[in-house]
């Protein structure tokens, strides 16, 4: 099985790349920009492996994707390239609509011409997963839990840009026929995140003892997934999800930020003792513009029809992520100088 999987050294994709070519035994082509989130080290496991190879590329550099679908000739592609950093997008959106919006469509292009021209298994086999995220549907009040039907309604610019992209991929499956399977997921955590987002920041500044943002009061409830369980559920997707179709991922784990920040400081606690109590270190700031107050999934028919079942619980996978961080200073310490763990997305004399 040959697989082109865009994103590949990013958080979710570099899992996917692991899983692909070390759990399955499949060749694996990474199209990456190698943008601040691409990281190479994230793949030192698979990095001399014959299976895998990378192409450094923008995948809305049209004729770039045109030769990679030419010379790689895949049999599916798992589409995770993005720019994905909520707070970013909010700071400046132009990237999020080059790469999410353009770069998708650019990735349809190319997938639809190269599709257009294979013959009977090669053209029946052929899939295309477009990888999304549950904030497409907008905020949830206290109840309730976002399905695959929920209309969309999208708060940030982030969010927007994606939800343009799922948009941009149903219509190439309705319009051109193009087997196209979307997939719609919470909150992810685990090993190799990048330390802008809230788990590793937390962990990171935790160790440093610097005070640890929790937005507004940390209210907000997030849905949370391991990684590598949802780089299982992609792989699922990709190989038996019915083309045309979204399927919703999420574990189960609803967590208030709150909950989630306090529980790592439980953590660190027992495996740090010389610098507990970590929890004196939380520190209420400024919330974030078009903070949506809470996600959660439900993934009946993920979990019915193709049969996925999250391994981790929140509290297996946020220790493990946190022993993951403590051995593996080699992989986060150089990321140090791409981002130190200053606030983004805070509109200068604005709503924020
Ligand atoms: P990430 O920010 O860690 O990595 C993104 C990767 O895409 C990087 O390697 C980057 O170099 C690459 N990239 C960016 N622009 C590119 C371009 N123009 N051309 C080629 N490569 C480019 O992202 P992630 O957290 O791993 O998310 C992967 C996908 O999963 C995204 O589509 C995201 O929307 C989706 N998703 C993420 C989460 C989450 O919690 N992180 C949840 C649900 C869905």
């Amino acid at each position: 099985m040959r697989v082109l999987v865009t994103g590949g050294a990013g958080f979710i994709g570099s899992a996917v790349v692991r899983h692909l070519v070390l759990e399955r035994g499949y060749e694996v082509l990474n199209v990456d920009k190698l943008t601040y989130a691409g990281n190479l080290s994230s793949l030192r496991a698979v990095e001399n492996h014959p299976g895998y190879r990378l192409l450094r590329a923008d995948i809305a550099d049209r004729a770039a994707m045109a030769e990679a679908f030419t010379s790689f000739a895949p049999q599916r592609v798992m589409h995770l390239a993005a720019e994905t950093h909520v707070d970013r997008s909010i700071t400046g959106a132009a990237d999020f609509m080059h790469t999410n919006v353009m770069g998708t469509f650019a990735l349809l292009e190319a997938a639809r011409a190269y599709w257009s021209g294979l013959e009977g298994e090669d053209r029946e086999k052929f899939g295309f997963l477009h990888v999304s995220t549950d904030e497409v549907y907008g905020s949830l009040g206290p109840e309730g839990l976002f399905s695959e039907t929920t209309p969309y309604d999208p708060s940030s610019p982030y969010s927007a840009s994606k939800a343009a992209s799922d948009h941009l991929a149903h219509a190439w499956h309705r319009t051109y026929g193009l087997p196209v399977v979307v997939s719609n997921c919470s909150n992810n955590y685990g090993p190799f995140h990048f330390p802008e987002k809230l788990i590793p920041l937390t962990i990171l500044k935790a160790l440093r003892g610097e005070p640890l943002p929790v937005y507004g009061k940390g209210e907000n409830v997030r849905d949370w997934l391991y990684v590598e369980d949802h780089a299982r559920a992609l792989d699922l997707i990709a190989e038996h999800g019915r083309p045309g179709q979204t399927y919703n991922v999420g574990g189960r784990n609803e967590r208030r930020n709150i909950d989630v920040v306090t529980r790592i400081c439980v953590v660190l606690d027992t495996l740090r003792p010389e610098t507990a109590p970590h929890g004196e270190l939380i520190a209420f700031v400024e919330d974030r513009p078009g903070h949506d107050q809470r996600y959660a999934i439900d993934a009946t028919k993920l979990e019915t029809e193709l049969g996925w079942r999250a391994e981790e619980t929140f509290d297996t996978g946020i220790e493990k992520t946190v022993r993951w961080y403590l051995d593996n200073s080699w992989w986060w310490q150089p990321l140090e100088n791409r981002y130190a763990g200053q606030r983004l997305g805070v509109i200068a004399g604005g709503k924020a």
